[in-house]
């Protein structure tokens, strides 16, 4: 029975009792024809006391790996021990996701620079208050997953504030090799939301417009070792993913951009180690006449890399970090250990460690 402690979860006209799980849709705007539109929440409440924990996706609406992570913990895991509250919020930009795309189809308005949101502001902010104010406020943590963009794949990676003591906590314990740490542009969520005082990551992973398998698994991995370090699930443990790079201010990052416009041929994966002067990538025109051979500028990971090989000049063609020595060492023993060369797979469970060791 509910422990003396634990208490409800109350949104606007709700209320969700330790012990009850509830699946509601909570209408956040209107459309045209005057009809709800509605945002599909679950609430986990358990029945012992602990944090109140918020994982959403498809605040982009064509990115959609991060709907099936949050379905299965909302729908799929057992529950029963859980000290805390989840708040699953699976699809959360819908008029993008009916759209298969990125953005609100109104005005193309992005819902991820639209929070906190405002009441009486425009459609995007009033989305972005209903959903912020009734399911983010009420939160001590929250886990955003995102994909890359349409035309465009990343390996799993988290983005938060590391110079931020507790958003660095929930960035590590979710257990990715790389942390880009950056305060994030205005109006996104983990922004908002860290500086509202929910800190909050996104976690990148994958590809827009598909479920892939070992990215959702990963996820999954990723929110049972935050769920651990939280003591929301005691019986789960914090993973350490065998290696870890933050990048922060000091280390480099870049987007490598085209210089001509062609078609590119892309040498290596998402994922892929490379060496400052390795040939990333070729763009050609359409005789195969010219070339143009775009280098690494540092020695680094591939983070994001083009899917879709066309370009104008400015497109961008990779999203490159710097890895130092130690850490490239780190990462060739392990992907060595699980024959992983891109380090898609989820880490071995060597790598679970009690918490005391990390
Ligand atoms: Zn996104």
């Amino acid at each position: 029975m509910a422990g003396s402690d634990a208490e409800a979860f109350t949104y606007n006209g709700g209320i969700v009792e330790p012990g009850e799980t509830q699946n509601i849709r909570y209408g956040i705007s209107e459309t045209y024809l005057g009809d709800p539109v509605r945002i599909p929440v679950t609430i986990v409440n358990g029945a012992e006391p602990g944090p109140t924990v918020f994982l959403s996706a498809a605040a982009h609406g064509d990115e959609l790996n991060g709907i099936e992570v949050v379905r299965e913990v909302a729908h799929e895991w057992n529950h029963d021990d859980l000290c805390g509250t989840l708040v699953c919020m699976p699809v959360l930009n819908v008029p993008g996701f009916l759209a298969q795309e990125r953005y609100l189809p109104i005005y193309d308005r992005d819902l991820n620079r639209s929070f906190p949101g405002r009441a009486g502001s425009t459609s995007a902010k009033r989305m972005a208050h209903q959903i912020f104010r009734n399911f983010i406020a009420p939160c001590d943590l929250g886990l955003d997953f995102h994909t890359s963009t349409r035309g465009r794949t990343n390996m799993l990676h988290v983005r938060g504030d590391t110079s931020d003591p507790e958003v660095s906590r929930l960035a590590k314990a979710f257990g990715s090799n790389v942390i880009i740490s950056s305060s994030g542009p205005s109006g996104t969520l983990r922004r908002e939301a860290s500086d509202y005082g929910v800190p909050t990551i996104t976690i990148e992973m994958g590809e827009a417009h598909r479920f892939q398998r070992q990215f959702i698994d990963r996820g999954l991995e990723g929110v049972k070792s935050v769920l651990a370090e939280y003591g929301v699930h005691r019986t789960n443990a914090v993973r350490w993913p065998g290696w870890r790079t933050i990048i922060d201010e000091d280390m480099e990052k870049t987007w490598l951009r085209a210089d001509t416009g062609g078609l590119v041929e892309m040498h290596y994966d998402r994922g892929s180690l490379v060496y400052e002067g390795d040939t990333i990538c070729t763009i050609t025109n359409p005789f195969k006449t010219d070339s143009d051979s775009v280098e690494a500028p540092f020695t680094g990971l591939l983070v994001g890399v083009l899917e879709n090989p066309v370009v104008y000049p400015g497109n961008p063609l990779c999203h490159m970090v710097e890895l130092e020595a130690d850490t490239r060492r780190a990462l060739k023993r392990d992907r060595a250990q699980s024959d992983d060369p891109n380090g898609d797979a989820a880490p071995p469970p060597e790598h679970t460690l009690p918490p005391e060791s990390r």
